[in-house]
């Protein structure tokens, strides 16, 4: 089995922030012909831009030190960079390679999209592998190798601290498939954790170097990391058991955003979720949102076509993680009763009341990224799917949700096929053709239709009904448009909405200082938003419920007497 080494030196400036890392990676390769992919550099991720790495940034030699050739090729949607030599390489001939990673530019105003580039934080510096390692392609990458992770931190203060997903400290190692290290998170720099570091030692990393649980930040984040921390290490334990599995590791990372993004991804056990100072989130809504990014570390359906940009299975991912956000604090006893039900008629308002409930599954993908509740599908018609799922198998005697998906997990686990197909396939074993049924009719966007009596699946001896109920549509009362404008201006205002009815103006400027849309999306949630008018000197805080007048059939639990 092979070693593969990343050495990580981070350059600091003269008041100790880290300005750069530089990085070298050695490795005995499994043997290449000329044109055959070395290194795959992911250049985009959804909005976000990475190293963009060129022939020229990268220096790669063999054991002789005799440098090898190399060109890239860019991937059709320009989302990869192929790295291809020019000669052939023999099987086991040791390659170094070494590049500098230099963190993204960011303002106030730069879009918000998955937390992956290397951006800097509190004279730290922290992103995921995909966006600033070269990754191994087939035969060097997916083989398991014994992975080194050094850092060298010679010229750095004493408080500095290195952690990525394997583990903290100066030397990490583990065994691994290389191509893992894409979706691994790396920070370094004074950064704070949970579990604190116990003592104040000449090597401050050794307390928690080989603990399971990890959850590290740059920046003191406006909630109570002590909490978070420790009920986290609590709940992850308890959902890798649900999920059938016996790994401990898990790491958590918190990075503060100067700009307006406070958005999570899912990485190799862990996960990354951001904050901004420019809109604070609800206590119980970042909960919420922990809740799902956590779950999506355990099931997640094999991609049908082309890889992880694809967003047409999107509502299998999202839709599980959606439901179980919702089951497991209530079934481990971490939400009551009523909280449960509160919450679950949240989501149950948010399927029925998105203005674009009637889009179709195929055509998700192509409006995602597009104003409007189309982002919000995949969430919520896959969480009405497994809810719906759940109570059939249920009903039926058949084997539980719970039992396919671990079964789901255990696939993908062993690398073998866990794509739609096997999935439809295992509920079909249980409940014949309905199986294809429900999945066709939900990917077409037919309504989804409980059963009165769905609560029973999760609480014992019920007496919540579900009864159809008239709900007010999502609503936010002018163009959502106006907010990404140039210049950002209200324009186009509803003159009968809650919005205007609430004070905001035609004309209206607006500030950053607005909540997020995926929290105001939630049923209850109302919008605040800062605009600036006239040559007043004061900013007006304007706070309204962002729903129409207009009802439409939804479905809400109530307490049966
Ligand atoms: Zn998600």
């Amino acid at each position: 089995m092979g070693v593969f080494n990343v050495k990580l030196q981070p350059v600091f400036d003269t008041e100790g922030a880290a300005q750069v890392i530089d990085i070298t990676m050695v490795f005995n390769t499994a043997g290449k012909k000329k044109d055959d992919i070395l290194f795959d550099h992911t250049l985009m991720r959804a909005v976000v831009p990475t190293m963009q790495y060129t022939t020229e940034s990268i220096q790669l030699i063999d054991s002789h030190n005799l440098a090898i050739g190399l060109y890239t090729v860019d991937t059709k949607r320009n989302t990869h960079r192929e790295f291809r030599i020019e000669k052939d390489i023999l099987a086991g001939e040791e390659l170094t390679v070494k590049f500098q990673a230099t963190p993204r530019h960011v303002t106030e105003s730069t879009r918000c999209g998955p937390q992956v580039a290397i951006e800097k934080d509190n004279g730290g510096l922290s992103g995921a592998g995909l966006a600033f390692l070269l990754i191994p392609a087939t035969a060097d990458g997916d083989v398991l190798h014994d992975i080194v992770i050094e850092w060298d931190l010679s010229s750095a203060s004493p408080t500095t601290r290195a952690v990525c997903t394997f583990g903290e400290g100066q030397r990490v190692s583990v065994r691994e498939k290389p191509s893992v290290l894409s979706e691994c998170f790396f920070a370094v720099g004074p950064l704070k954790s949970y579990p604190p570091v116990v003592a104040a030692d000449t090597e401050p990393a050794a307390p928690t170097s080989h603990s399971a649980f990890g959850m590290y930040w740059l920046s003191d984040p406006p909630f109570d990391t002590d909490d978070l921390g420790q009920q986290l290490n609590k709940l992850i334990p308890q959902m890798a058991r649900f999920f059938g599995d016996d790994e401990q590791l898990f790491r958590v990372f918190i990075r503060r955003n100067e700009y307006k993004c406070a958005s999570g991804r899912g990485l190799h056990r862990g996960f990354v979720f951001a904050w901004t100072p420019l809109s604070p989130k609800d206590e119980d809504m970042v909960q919420d949102f922990l809740m799902h990014e956590i779950v999506h570390n355990w099931p997640r359906l094999g991609f049908t076509t082309g890889g992880p940009e694809d967003l047409i299975d999107g509502w299998f991912n999202e839709g599980i993680a959606e439901y179980y956000s919702l089951i497991l604090p209530y079934l481990f006893g971490t939400m009551t009763e009523d909280q449960f039900i509160e919450r679950f008629n949240w989501r149950i308002s948010g399927y029925y009341t998105n203005t674009d409930r009637t889009v179709k599954n195929k055509d998700v993908q192509d409006r995602f990224w597009l104003p409007g509740r189309v982002h919000r599908i995949p969430y919520q018609r896959g969480f009405m799917y497994f809810v719906q799922l759940a109570y059939k198998l249920h009903i039926s005697n058949k084997r539980s949700l719970d039992e396919l998906i671990r079964e789901m997990i255990k696939l993908r686990a062993a690398d073998k096929p866990h794509g739609i197909n096997i999935w439809l396939s295992l509920v079909e074993r249980e409940l014949g053709s309905i199986a294809r049924d429900d999945y066709n009719d939900m990917s077409e966007a037919k309504p989804i239709i409980l059963h009165s009596d769905v609560a029973k699946v999760w609480i014992l001896n019920s007496n919540w009904r579900l009864e159809p109920v008239k709900q007010e549509e999502f609503c936010l009362g002018f163009p959502e448009e106006n907010l990404s404008a140039e210049p950002r201006v209200i324009a186009g205002l509803g003159w009968k909405s809650r919005a205007a009815e609430a004070g905001l103006r035609d004309g209206d400027r607006i500030t950053l200082r607005y909540g997020f849309l995926t929290e105001a999306d939630v049923w209850p949630k109302s919008f605040t938003m800062n605009v600036e008018r006239g040559d007043e000197k004061t900013p007006h805080e304007i706070t309204w419920w962002p729903r129409s007048w207009h009802k439409v059939e939804s479905y809400q639990f109530i307490r049966s007497a």
